[in-house]
């Protein structure tokens, strides 16, 4: 079983191989942000845009993930990617799992409140 600090250890070397190769989750497909006409307030700010080495569902804290659960804001329910037409049409079956945390919207609203979501 895989620890979180040595999983969040080879996404900073894949982020890293992504960064050297320009790998791109998006290329040759249409982006999350364009099929969903996210403005660029949203898009701008949402972590998908940013870590495009990965799919938006294996992000923590893209904006269609937010809750808010009293003051805290959490962005970890992929229940919505399963029925998300983005997922299904890019998803390949494979079973959803995050693989980056720490970056999403979640994490920039609960720290600019002072709070640990
Ligand atoms: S609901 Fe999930 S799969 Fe759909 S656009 Fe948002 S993050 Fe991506």
């Amino acid at each position: 079983m895989k620890t979180k600090g040595r999983r969040l250890l080879e996404i900073s070397g894949k982020e890293e191989i992504a960064r050297e190769t320009g790998a791109d989750f998006w290329t040759g497909k249409t982006s999350c942000w364009e099929t969903c006409h996210c403005p660029p307030s949203i898009k701008n700010e949402c972590p998908v845009s940013t870590y495009t080495f990965l799919p938006c569902w294996e992000i923590e804290g893209t904006f269609c993930k937010l809750q808010k659960h009293g003051a805290i804001v959490t962005g970890t329910d992929t229940s919505i990617c399963a029925i998300c037409r983005i997922y299904k049409k890019y998803g390949g079956g494979r079973a959803i799992e995050l693989k980056l945390s720490g970056k999403g919207i979640d994490s920039a609203m609960n720290h600019r409140q002072g709070r640990k979501g």
